[in-house]
C-alpha cells in the first residue's frame, strides 16, 4: 500500500557476494521494508539477509558521535558495553577527534618512519572507498602495507587464477548456469551463504542440468544433486587430481582447445599419472569407480562449469586447490563459451570491487603489480607526484603478527573486525591492545573498536553512494537511501578530512570525482560511467562500448597471459597444517549460517535475524552426539591448542562423526579463539577449514 510509506529508492544488498538489487521503502526516515528488483544477479529474489537484515541500521548500538579514549580508561581489552561505553570512551567534536587520529598516526610516522603504521580496509565500503582507503596508505605513508578481508576470503582462488589464467575475477557470471549441462559445486554452501545464487542452481538441476557437489560436509543442496562426494576434509588435491587422472588416462581431455590456448600440458599429464584413484582414494574416501564416473561426466559434457568456495580456499593448500579447479577446466576446454567457467563465489558484497580498487599489498588498482616500474610511474603522475615502494606490503594475518613482536605501532582500521575475523583471535586481541594508536572507523563499537584510541562514527551502505561490484564483475549504483544517525559521517568523508590532516593534497567533494580518478588507471572501468551506472542499474566488466551490456563470459579468445595462453599448473598433495591426534582426535571447521553474516556485527542488530537464530551454536553428528553423552540442545566444550569455548551443540547428520562445524558469528563462543593461524604461502590465507579439536561433555 503506497500509503505505508513515503518515498522509495533502488540499492543494494549490503550483505554477501551475489549483489542482489533492492527497492527500499522509507517512512518518517527509516527504512520500512526491502523488496527485491529486478537485477541483473537476483531477478527480482532476496534471501532472508537481503529481506528482512537490513534493521540494524536503526540499531540503538549505531555509533553517532566521534569517541576518544579517556585517559583513566581501564587496560585496553574486550571489556566495553556498547550500549555504555563511558568508562572507557568520551564523547568529542569532529575536529577534535580528526586531529587526534592524524596527529596519532603522523608522529609514528615522523618518529619510527612510515613502515609503522598500517591499514585494514574493507568490502563493506563502496570502491571509491576502498580506493580511497589503499591511496591513504600508499601516499601518505610510503608503502603497500594495506590489505582487506579478500585475505581471509579468496585470496587463494586469485593467486591461483592470476597465475594459471592471467586475471583475478570470474570467468563466467553464475547466471551462465542456466546454459552448461553439467556444474561442479566444490568447498561451497551456496544455501547458506549465496541464496540467491543457489535458486539459479536449483533451476539448473529442474531443467535437468547434472550437479555434482564436492564438499566434506553435507550441504542442503545435495537433494538437488547427481552426486554428492563427500570427501575426507583436507584432501581436495588427491580429490581432484585423480578426476583428472582418469582423464589423462582415458583421453577425455579437449586436445584442440589444450593445443590451441594452454601451456604446460605435458609436464601436468606426466605429473598428473601418479594420481589414480585407487591410490587417491585411500586418502580422500571417494570410491574409484565414483571419481571415474564423475570424470567422464564432467570430461564428457558440452558445457560444464565449476563454483567453489571458502572450503576450497581457507586452507594452507588453498591455491593448490584453486589451480586443481583450473587445470580441471582448461582440460575439458570448459571456459570461454556460454555455459562453461570457473566462478569463485565470492563472499562479501564488494569484496570483489574492493580488491579491484587496489585494497590488496601486492597490486595496484586492476591487479597491476606494485613492482612494475611502469605501473609505479602511472600512478606517480595520476598522484601528482607520489612515489611507491616497489615491494608487495604485509597480509592481514603477517601484519598482525608484526603488530604483535611490536614492529607496527600504529593501525587505521576501516570496518573489518579483526579482534573477531582473524585466525587464534586472542593473539590478534593482544597485539590491538598493544598499538600506540588504533583509529577505528565503522558503524557499531565492534569488538576491534573496544581497543581503540580514536573511534570515527561511519556510515551503512544504505546511508551513503558510491558504486560496487558483485561476484559476477557487475558494477552496480548503491544508491543513499536514509541519512546516517546523529554525527556520523560517509566513510570517503572521513578519508578526505584525515587525509588532508596528515598533509596530503585531496580535494574531492563527491564520489564521483573519486570514480572519475580511478578510471584513469583501470581498464576494467572503461567505458563505465556513473551516469551509465545510474542509467542502466549494473554493467558487467569488461564492457566494449557505452551500449555493450559487457561480457557475461570472458576469455573466448584467449587469456590475458603470454601468448594468450593459460597454464596448467601441477599440484601436490600437502597434509593440513595441524592433524587430529590423541589430545586433538577430531577436525574442526568454520564458516557462516544463512541468518548470520560474517563477524555477527551487522545481523546480530538485525531484529528477524537475530529472532531466527540467536544464540551460538555448532553441529556434531548425532553419534558423536550420543557417544558424549550430550543431548542436542546441551553444551559442548571445544578445545585447540589455542583455546577453548563452551557452546550449544546441534546434531546434524550433515556433518562426518569425526568432524564439528563452528560458525565465526557469535563473540560468545569465537570460533577463531581456536583457529590456527597457519597461512598459504601463496595467497596468505589462513587455514580456517581445519583444525585438530577436542570435544567434550563439559
Ligand atoms: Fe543479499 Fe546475498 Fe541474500 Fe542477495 S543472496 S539478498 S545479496 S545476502
Amino acid at each position: 500500500d503506497s500509503k505505508d510509506f513515503d518515498s522509495e529508492q533502488q540499492s543494494v544488498c549490503p550483505f554477501c557476494g551475489v549483489g542482489c538489487q533492492v527497492s527500499v521503502k522509507i517512512k518518517d526516515g527509516k527504512v520500512k521494508s526491502v523488496e527485491g528488483i529486478n537485477g541483473p544477479a537476483n531477478e527480482g529474489r532476496l534471501c532472508v539477509k537481503g529481506r528482512f537484515g537490513f534493521d540494524y541500521i536503526h540499531h540503538p548500538h549505531r555509533l553517532t558521535k566521534p569517541l576518544i579514549r579517556r585517559e583513566d580508561a581501564p587496560e585496553k581489552g574486550l571489556n566495553v558495553d556498547p550500549s555504555n561505553p563511558w568508562t572507557h570512551f568520551r564523547e568529542a567534536t569532529w575536529e577534535e577527534a580528526l586531529d587526534k587520529a592524524a596527529h596519532g598516526l603522523q608522529d609514528l610516522r615522523s618518529y619510527y618512519g612510515g613502515q609503522s603504521v598500517a591499514g585494514f580496509g574493507s568490502a563493506k565500503c563502496t570502491n571509491e572507498e576502498a580506493y580511497l582507503f589503499q591511496k591513504f596508505i600508499r601516499q601518505g605513508f610510503g608503502h603497500n602495507n594495506v590489505d582487506h578481508c579478500t585475505r581471509l576470503c579468496h585470496a587463494s582462488s586469485v593467486s591461483a587464477l592470476m597465475e594459471n589464467v592471467g586475471s583475478g575475477a570470474v570467468t563466467a557470471t553464475f547466471n551462465e548456469i542456466e546454459n552448461a549441462d553439467v556444474a561442479i559445486v566444490i568447498g561451497s554452501n551456496p544455501t547458506e551463504n549465496h541464496p540467491v545464487a543457489a535458486t539459479y542452481f536449483k533451476q539448473f538441476t529442474k531443467r535437468g542440468g547434472e550437479l555434482i557437489i564436492m564438499d566434506p560436509r553435507g550441504t542442503a543442496m545435495k537433494r538437488h544433486a547427481k552426486h554428492m562426494l563427500q570427501f575426507r576434509p583436507g584432501t581436495d588435491v588427491s580429490l581432484l587430481n585423480a578426476i583428472m587422472n582418469v582423464i589423462v588416462e582415458e583421453k577425455l581431455y579437449d586436445r584442440q582447445y589444450i593445443e590451441g590456448f594452454t601451456e604446460g600440458f605435458f609436464e601436468f599429464r606426466d605429473h598428473i599419472r601418479a594420481f589414480t584413484p585407487e591410490r587417491m582414494s585411500e586418502l580422500c574416501g571417494i570410491a574409484p569407480e565414483v571419481i571415474r564416473e564423475v570424470a567422464r561426466t564432467f570430461a564428457g559434457a558440452q558445457r560444464a562449469m565449476i563454483f567453489w568456495g571458502m572450503g576450497v580456499s581457507q586452507h594452507i593448500h588453498g591455491t593448490d586447490n584453486a589451480r586443481c579447479l583450473i587445470s580441471l577446466a582448461l582440460l575439458c576446454g570448459h571456459v570461454g563459451r556460454p555455459g562453461t567457467g570457473l566462478h569463485p563465489l565470492r563472499g562479501q558484497n564488494n569484496v570483489q570491487g574492493a580488491s579491484d580498487a587496489g585494497l590488496i599489498p601486492q597490486f595496484m588498482p586492476d591487479y597491476q603489480s606494485v613492482t612494475d616500474p611502469e605501473v609505479r610511474s602511472l600512478f606517480r603522475h595520476i598522484w601528482k607526484g607520489t612515489d611507491l615502494l616497489d615491494q608487495p606490503g604485509l597480509t592481514v594475518v603477517e601484519i598482525m603478527d608484526r603488530v604483535y613482536r611490536g614492529e607496527i605501532k600504529g593501525m587505521y582500521i576501516l570496518g573489518e573486525n579483526p579482534a573477531m575475523s582473524d585466525p587464534d583471535v586472542e593473539h590478534a586481541r593482544r597485539a590491538l591492545a598493544q598499538l600506540d594508536h588504533l583509529v577505528v572507523q565503522d558503524i557499531f563499537l565492534t569488538e576491534t573498536a573496544n581497543f581503540a584510541d580514536v573511534i570515527l562514527p561511519a556510515s551503512a551502505l544504505p546511508e551513503k553512494s558510491g558504486t560496487v561490484t558483485n561476484t559476477n564483475r557487475q558494477v552496480q549504483v548503491a544508491r543513499k537511501v536514509v541519512d546516517a544517525p546523529g554525527e556520523a559521517r560517509e566513510d570517503w568523508e572521513i578519508l578526505v578530512a584525515l587525509a588532508r590532516r596528515i598533509g596530503l593534497d585531496w580535494d574531492y567533494d563527491d564520489p564521483r570525482e573519486v570514480f572519475d580518478e580511478m578510471k584513469m588507471s583501470m581498464r576494467s572501468l572503461h567505458h563505465i560511467t556513473w551516469k551509465r551506472l545510474e542509467r542502466d542499474s549494473a554493467v558487467t566488466y569488461p564492457t566494449f562500448g557505452p551500449d555493450d551490456p559487457g561480457q557475461s563470459v570472458v576469455f573466448a579468445d584467449g587469456f590475458p597471459r603470454r601468448a594468450g595462453r593459460a597454464k596448467f599448473t601441477p599440484a601436490r598433495v600437502t597434509p593440513p597444517a595441524e592433524v587430529p591426534d590423541e589430545s586433538f582426535p577430531m577436525i574442526l571447521t568454520t564458516g557462516r549460517q544463512l541468518e548470520h553474516w560474517h563477524t555477527g556485527s551487522m545481523t546480530r542488530r538485525a531484529t528477524v535475524l537475530d529472532a531466527v537464530e540467536p544464540e551460538a551454536n555448532c553441529s556434531l553428528h548425532p553419534s558423536t552426539l550420543r557417544k558424549l553423552g550430550v543431548e542436542p540442545g546441551g553444551l559442548v566444550r571445544l578445545t585447540t591448542r589455542r583455546g577453548a569455548v563452551e557452546v550449544m551443540a546441534r546434531a546434524d547428520r550433515a556433518v562426518a562423526p569425526d568432524m564439528v562445524f563452528l560458525p565465526f558469528a557469535y563473540v560468545e563462543a569465537a570460533a577463531n579463539i581456536l583457529t590456527n593461524p597457519a597461512l598459504d604461502p601463496f595467497g596468505k590465507i589462513p587455514e580456517f577449514k581445519y583444525s585438530a579439536v577436542r570435544v567434550e561433555n563439559p
